[in-house]
């Protein structure tokens, strides 16, 4: 099966009893059993059933069902948000005491969540860049997880996930990879040796900003050395399936992080169209990269679809030829970045990414405000920047909407 139809007839489970061709929305809070010893069954595991949405509701597990299918994993947990997917995934493997070891350049939200672990007794030591020498030196006896994402935003480094996976898999380290910004019609993390995926589904895979959510798949590939990871022991009679296990069974149920049914099917059906969408959108980011560096009011491009970008080669190789919706500009000075955004027609200015819309942000003041100077550079975050997300608007537009508001600098 080919990656479009996949996303429309890759394991979409049963067929519904009244013919519903889209997933119905399961949109309860609880199950009910006819008899006490049937519950019994469910809650023991025995017997396959629903319980209580916090732990498993229909229309979010045909979601997970079909993500796990697309990743090729084994089974996915879907939660409330990508930040809660992250939090989920690695809390479902470190506690005090141990270290992660991260990728810098990442997306904001995830910095923060690394320093409010630190409250926790949970250290973050930051790879200085995407080679596998700056990972290599950070890892320690407590090292329990490699985070990486698969095209770092802001700064657009593009790790070799290959390679990663072979370190981590070589210390004996769990690699969690997020993907949300390439989705799986750019890469399939797994495939080169990720143990687990995240993504913010609140982005590409919805598609249209409808909603907030996030997804962790399990690949069952992890070798998991127990008394290295003692938080999954108690799972270890679900063999491949003691990582997912564990992270709904204990930590979905305890936080209580769960995605709602309805926004289980508003992002079920943006993922069916997410292959043309991906494909348009890399294809307008392209263009409008090409185009804006020919503008002389523009200080610099990064984009790793641009031929002078240091990752040219590799994300080439790794993402089949696609470069994804991202791409940041320089404009010089702060002001600048401030009346190019005000100026533009079409594109809104919003922290978002993966909207139908072109959309913009100035980065050093929003989502990075709370870092200083320094630490906003290490991640790739300056004055001048302006982030775009290319949206699915036709190009040409696009490319005149950039430079009527470039032109008032
Ligand atoms: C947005 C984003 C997140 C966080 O996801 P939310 O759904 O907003 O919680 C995590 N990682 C990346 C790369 C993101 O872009």
């Amino acid at each position: 099966m080919r990656f479009n139809t996949s996303l429309i007839h890759g394991n979409i489970g049963p067929k519904e009893d009244k013919g519903a061709t889209n997933v119905p929305i399961y949109q309860c809070n609880s199950f009910q059993y006819e008899t006490a010893r049937e519950l019994e069954e469910v809650f023991s595991g025995k017997k396959p059933g629903f319980i209580y949405t916090r732990i498993n509701n229909p229309t979010v597990e045909a979601f997970e069902r079909r993500i796990a299918f697309l990743e090729e994993g084994i089974a996915a947990v879907a939660t409330s948000s990508g930040m809660a997917a992250i939090a989920l995934a690695i809390l479902n493997l470190v506690r005090s005491g141990d270290e992660i070891v991260s990728a810098s350049g990442i997306f904001g939200g995830t910095y923060s969540l690394f320093r409010s672990f630190e409250n926790l007794g949970i250290k973050t030591r930051f790879a200085e860049d995407s080679s596998l020498e700056s990972f290599e030196k950070h890892i320690t006896d407590k090292t329990k997880v490699i985070f990486i994402e698969t095209i770092g935003n802001p700064r657009l480094d593009v790790p070799n996930i290959r390679q990663i996976a072979e370190l981590a898999r070589k210390r004996g380290i769990a690699l969690i990879v997020d993907s949300t910004v390439t989705t799986p019609y750019l890469v399939k993390p797994i495939k080169l040796g990720a143990d687990v995926v995240v993504h913010s589904t609140s982005k590409f895979i919805n598609g249209s900003g409808s909603c907030i959510g996030g997804i962790v798949v399990a690949s069952g590939n992890m070798k998991i050395d127990y008394d290295k990871y003692p938080l999954l022991k108690d799972y270890k009679k679900y063999g491949e399936f003691a990582y997912i296990a564990r992270l709904r069974n204990n930590l979905l149920k305890d936080f209580g992080a769960c995605m709602s049914p309805f926004n289980a099917f508003l992002t079920t059906v943006g993922l069916e169209t997410l292959g043309v969408r991906m494909e348009r959108i890399c294809e307008n980011a392209l263009c409008l990269a090409k185009a804006l560096k020919e503008n002389k009011k523009v200080i610099s491009v990064n984009y790793p679809g641009l031929e002078e970008s240091i990752y040219h080669q590799l994300a080439t190789e790794q993402f089949g030829g696609k470069y994804g919706a991202i791409l940041t500009i320089r404009v010089g000075t702060k002001e600048n970045a401030f009346k190019v955004i005000d100026s533009l027609r079409y594109a809104i200015n919003s922290t978002n990414i993966g909207d139908v819309r072109t959309l913009v942000v100035h980065p050093a003041s929003t989502i990075y405000t709370s870092f200083d100077v320094e630490e906003k550079e290490a991640m790739g975050v300056y004055e001048d920047m302006i982030r775009i997300c290319v949206g699915l608007e036709d190009v040409e537009d696009i490319i005149e909407d950039f430079y009527q508001a470039l032109e008032k600098v």
